[in-house]
C-alpha cells in the first residue's frame, strides 16, 4: 500500500463530509431537525455477490449503492471500482453529490455506488461479469426516474453500456436513460466524456478572472491523469497554460518548460502510466502537491491535502477535480494562508451537468451538437461559480469558498424538504 493510500484511511471521507456539513450548518444557523435529516443517507444497500472468474473459481465481491437525499429529484451519482471502496467512502461521495447537484441547480438528489475490487488485476470479461451481476444486485435501487448511475474512478462508457444492457434485459425493453456517460451510439451525450475536465477548466477561468491572473503561461500541476485530469490538462494546454507536472497512481513527471499534453495522452494510451515520459524528470505524488505553481489540480482521490502538507502548498489556486481531496484541517490552513480553493462540489460539477443534459436528451429522444452541449455547460458552470463567489462575499469572507458552496446547496435542499413536508 502506498503512502497515499495509507493516509487516505486516517480520516474517513464520511467524517470529512459530516464535518463540512456541521461547519456550514453552524454559520447558517440550520435547524437541528434538518441537520439530522441531512447528516445520514436516506437509503443504503450493501450487496455481496458471486462472479465467475476466468480460472474457473468463484469470487464474492462487496458493493454498495447509497442514496443520500432525493428531496430535489431522482438521485444521481457515479459508480467506482477500487480496492479502497468502503461504505463510509460511498456515503460521503453520495452526500457530496447532493450538494453538487444543488450548487449547479440540477433537478437531482445525490447518490453513489462502488464495488471493492482491483480492476487492474481483472480481465475485461471478469469486469463485464462483475458489472452485470452488480447491476442485478442493485436493480431495485436504480432507474431512470429513481437513481441514475454514471462513471467514476475505474469505470467508463463501456461499463455504463453493460449496466444499461443488463437493466434493459431484465425490464424487457431498452431503457438507455437508466445511466449517463454512455457511449454516444447508445444515446450518450456529445461532450460527456470530457465534461468534468472541461467544467474544471471553466471554473479555473472564473477563478483567474477573480484573482486578476491570466491563463496564458500560467503554470499548472495536476495529480491524477484519468478522465478528469487528462481532459483538464488537454483543454488547459490547448488554451495556452503551461502544465509543468502530472502524476498518476504509479508516480509523477515534471518538465518546467511545459509538458506536451497530446503526446503524453498518446504515451499513456500505450504505456498505461505517465512515468518515464520522454523529456521529463520524475516527481513523487507528495512533491507534486507542493510545487510552486499558479494552479494545483488534485484530480485523483480523497485526502491528498491534509494538515501534514497544507502549510507547504505554494499554489495560488487549488481546483478540486477530485472529490474530497482536502481534509477540513487542511481547509483551515489554506484559508488562513490565502490560497483560493475552488471546492469539489462546484469545480468538478461539469460531469453531472452534462449527465443531466444526456438524461434530458434521452428522455426527449433528441440530441444536441457538441458545441451546444459545451455552451450549456459553460453557462451552468459560470453561473454556479459566481453564485458561490457572491455567497462567499456576502459572508464577508468569514469562511472559505467550500463553506459558501455548502451553505448555498444546503439552503436549496432544505427549501425543497420544507416545501414537500415530512411524509406522512
Ligand atoms: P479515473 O479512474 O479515470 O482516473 C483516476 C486517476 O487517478 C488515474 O490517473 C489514477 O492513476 C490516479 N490515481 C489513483 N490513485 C492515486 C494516488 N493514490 N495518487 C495519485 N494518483 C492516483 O477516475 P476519474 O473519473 O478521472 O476520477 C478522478 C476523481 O474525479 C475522483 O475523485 C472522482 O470521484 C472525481 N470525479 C470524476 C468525475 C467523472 O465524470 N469521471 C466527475 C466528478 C468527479
Amino acid at each position: 500500500m502506498s503512502n497515499n493510500h495509507r493516509k487516505q484511511h486516517l480520516i474517513s471521507p464520511y467524517e470529512v463530509a459530516v464535518s463540512q456539513l456541521k461547519k456550514a450548518a453552524k454559520i447558517m444557523n440550520l435547524e437541528k431537525d434538518y441537520f439530522e435529516i441531512l447528516k445520514k443517507p436516506a437509503r443504503v444497500l450493501t450487496v455481496n455477490f458471486p462472479v465467475n472468474m476466468d480460472d474457473g473459481s468463484i469470487k464474492v465481491f462487496t458493493g454498495y449503492r447509497v442514496h443520500h437525499n432525493d428531496a430535489r429529484g431522482p438521485s444521481k451519482g457515479g459508480i467506482r471500482y477500487s480496492p479502497y471502496v468502503s461504505l463510509e467512502e460511498v456515503m460521503a461521495l453520495s452526500m457530496w453529490m447532493t450538494w453538487k447537484t444543488a450548487v449547479v441547480g440540477l433537478p437531482f438528489g445525490g447518490a453513489k455506488g462502488g464495488v471493492c475490487c482491483d480492476p487492474s488485476k481483472m480481465s475485461e470479461k471478469e469486469l463485464c461479469r462483475l458489472t452485470r451481476r452488480f447491476t442485478y444486485a442493485i436493480l431495485n435501487m436504480i432507474g431512470p426516474e429513481r437513481d441514475i448511475p454514471a462513471p467514476d474512478v475505474n469505470t467508463n462508457p463501456d461499463t455504463m453500456a453493460k449496466i444499461m444492457d443488463t437493466y434493459s434485459m431484465i425490464k424487457g425493453y431498452s431503457i438507455p436513460e437508466v445511466v449517463t456517460g454512455k457511449p454516444i451510439q447508445l444515446g450518450g451525450s456529445r461532450g460527456r466524456l470530457e465534461a468534468t475536465g472541461r467544467g474544471v477548466y471553466f471554473s479555473v477561468l472564473e477563478a483567474l478572472k477573480y484573482k486578476k491572473m491570466s491563463l496564458k503561461n500560467c503554470t499548472v500541476a495536476i495529480q491524477g491523469f484519468g478522465n478528469v485530469g487528462s481532459n483538464f490538462a488537454r483543454i488547459m494546454y490547448e488554451n495556452g497554460a503551461k502544465i509543468v507536472a502530472i502524476s498518476d497512481m504509479w508516480g509523477g513527471i515534471r518538465n518546467d518548460s511545459g509538458i506536451d499534453i497530446p503526446k503524453l495522452i498518446e504515451y499513456v494510451k500505450n504505456n498505461k502510466k505517465v512515468v518515464d515520459f520522454p523529456n521529463s524528470s520524475p516527481i513523487s505524488n507528495k512533491d507534486i502537491l507542493e510545487l510552486n505553481v499558479d494552479i494545483l489540480a488534485p484530480c485523483a482521490i480523497e485526502n491528498q491535502i491534509t494538515e501534514d502538507n497544507a502549510h507547504n502548498i505554494s499554489a495560488k489556486i487549488i481546483a478540486e477535480g477530485a472529490n474530497g481531496p482536502t481534509t477540513p484541517e487542511a481547509d483551515k490552513i489554506l484559508f488562513s494562508e490565502g490560497v483560493f480553493l475552488i471546492p469539489d462540489i462546484l469545480c468538478n460539477a461539469g460531469g453531472v451537468t452534462v449527465s443531466y443534459l444526456e438524461w434530458v436528451q434521452g428522455l426527449e429522444r433528441f440530441s444536441w451538437s457538441e458545441t451546444e452541449v459545451n455552451r450549456k455547460l459553460e453557462r451552468v458552470m459560470v453561473q454556479a461559480f459566481n453564485e458561490v463567489l457572491s455567497k462567499y462575499h456576502s459572508l464577508n469572507k468569514i469562511c472559505d469558498m467550500r463553506t459558501a458552496a455548502h451553505i448555498l446547496a444546503i439552503q436549496k435542499v432544505v427549501e425543497a424538504t420544507k416545501l414537500r413536508g415530512i411524509f406522512p
